[in-house]
């Protein structure tokens, strides 16, 4: 008996490739995971431990405590102002929430717009709805900002959604306000839906205030907005992330979350409402380690002979143009992460992974300290150097 056509033709990420090739060798240095290297802020520890305690140890609402989705209210009240009922769900990591969203949007067969390069379980999450991937390449010479009139040609009758990620995983480019605007109006002129990824909205470094695509509008009513603790807070292993949309879309949702992951524990949701009351100033903190260690690893990748870098406006990754050294080598680009990985012990991940555009590139995460990044490019130097 053969096994499904979705689970054997689905592959994995070229991220965990290279987490998993590292794991066989000794003294790496990893640019790999897109995770912060800072542990969960104290006070949200604390009170997780406090809650586990006093017995918080059962099933809670498939929406969410009220607790939790009461402070995401308060949280938004300036942008989103969800009502803590009806549209809000939290959710296994913005992993599970970006699926939810997907089952609840799209049938089989439906298209869905995802700007490349991107974050590759997108790929995965699409193909798990039996909906079609249709790429839109963001180009480097825009910063990797998607031009809407690609967006415009790439719809057709079967479309359902747009995904939009920004800042985004791997570019790091930043959807400037006048651009959301063009694809704001495209998304309405097309009726579309959008599931707009905000991850990594507090990590953002450019001179513009960032805008959300919902705050346009019309464009609440027909988004998933989704976020969650894991880049804000640091809580990655937490596995905590929340959508907000409109009450229709969250009610479908949860059923469908019902049957996947049913709920999250307490202590989890309860640490990470403490976390939005008292921890922001956290967020800030990290922001600025991350704003320094961009503008370091920025500077040491100009530096490199046959790599160069498009200065990332948001999240934590520099998404670096090898082509040069590429061909220097005679290797594609998973060729040169491996050839790298096995002759420098420095991990990095493969553009190509994040979509056929991202040939000829390399992913860089900066979330990890700055010796790392300093001692892990004395070695790519080293290497490019031979
Ligand atoms: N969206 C993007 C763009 C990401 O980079 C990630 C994590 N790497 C996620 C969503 C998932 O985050 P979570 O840990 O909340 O599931």
């Amino acid at each position: 008996m053969e096994l499904s056509r979705l689970a054997r033709g689905l592959g994995g990420s070229m991220i965990r490739e290279m987490f998993n090739e590292a794991l066989k060798m000794e003294d790496t240095i990893s640019f790999t995971v897109g995770e912060p290297d800072f542990t969960t802020p104290g006070p949200i520890i604390e009170e997780a431990c406090r809650c586990w305690e006093a017995g918080m140890t059962h099933y809670t609402p498939n929406s969410g405590v009220p607790e939790l989705r009461q402070a995401i209210a308060e949280y938004h009240a300036g942008d989103l102002r969800p009502d803590p009922e009806r549209e809000v769900m939290i959710s296994c990591g913005a992993t599970e929430a970006i699926q939810m969203a997907l089952f609840t949007l799209a049938d089989p067969g439906d298209e869905v717009i995802l700007i490349t390069p991107a974050w590759p379980n997108y790929f995965g999450q699409i193909a798990m709805c039996g909906a079609v991937i249709k790429e839109v390449p963001a180009r480097e010479e825009n910063g990797f900002v998607p031009d809407p009139e690609d967006i415009r040609a790439a719809v057709t009758d079967r479309t359902k959604a747009v995904i939009l990620n920004s800042p985004s995983n791997p570019t790091g480019a930043v959807i400037g306000r006048e651009t959301c605007r063009a694809i704001a109006d495209l998304i309405l002129e097309k009726d579309l839906f959008v599931i707009s990824d905000e991850i990594y909205s507090r990590l953002t470094y450019g001179e513009e205030d960032y805008t959300s695509i919902t705050s346009f509008p019309g464009l609440r009513e027909r988004t998933v907005y989704i976020s969650g603790f894991s880049k804000m807070f640091a809580m990655t292993g937490w596995r905590l992330g929340y959508a907000v949309a409109r009450p229709e879309i969250i009610k479908n949702m949860t059923k469908l979350h019902e049957n996947g992951a049913s709920c999250l524990p307490a202590p989890s949701q309860i640490a990470a409402a403490l976390g939005l009351r008292r921890c922001l100033p956290e967020i800030e903190r990290m922001r600025e380690s991350y704003r320094r260690r961009k503008d370091l690893i920025c500077s040491l990748i100009d530096e490199t002979p046959g790599l160069s870098v498009r200065k990332p406006e948001g999240a934590f990754y520099a998404f670096v143009n090898a082509k040069e050294l590429c061909k220097k080598k005679g290797l594609d680009s998973k060729g040169l992460s491996m050839d790298l990985l096995h002759k420098t012990g420095v991990v990095t991940v493969p553009g190509s992974g994040f979509g056929s555009c991202g040939e000829g590139f390399i992913r860089l995460s900066y979330a990890t300290s700055d010796e790392n990044i300093v001692r892990g490019f004395e070695r790519i130097r080293a290497y490019v150097d031979r």
